[in-house]
């Protein structure tokens, strides 16, 4: 699929472990990187400074849903399941 315009989400939702500049640790899940436009467009789109964790991104439906609100929900559940401390606190055995 082709990226949405007017949409951001993949910027807002994940969090980016590489920097990101003006975000040289990169970024929280949930915080709208430094480099996402008011219109959600990026401010680095074209430049070699953009991280390659954004550049190696493809639009796709199972991730990008239908809008906006829809990508927001499913980044932030992959989030969820793919966070470090929630893979550890979930496969933890109790003791
Ligand atoms: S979530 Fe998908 S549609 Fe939205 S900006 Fe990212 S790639 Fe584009
Ligand atoms: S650098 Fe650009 S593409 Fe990557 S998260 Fe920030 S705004 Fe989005």
């Amino acid at each position: 699929m082709l990226c949405r315009s007017g949409c951001g989400a993949c910027c807002t939702a994940p969090s980016i472990t590489s920097p990101i500049p003006g975000m040289p640790n990169g970024k929280a899940a949930g915080t709208p990187c430094i480099q996402l436009l008011s219109d959600y467009s990026c401010a680095i789109f074209n430049d070699p400074a953009r991280p390659k964790v954004c550049s190696d991104f493809t639009p796709e439906k199972y991730v990008c849903g239908e809008s906006r609100e829809e990508a927001i929900t499913i980044l932030n559940n992959l989030e969820d399941f793919t966070c470090t401390s929630n893979i550890s606190a979930k496969t933890r055995k109790p003791s």
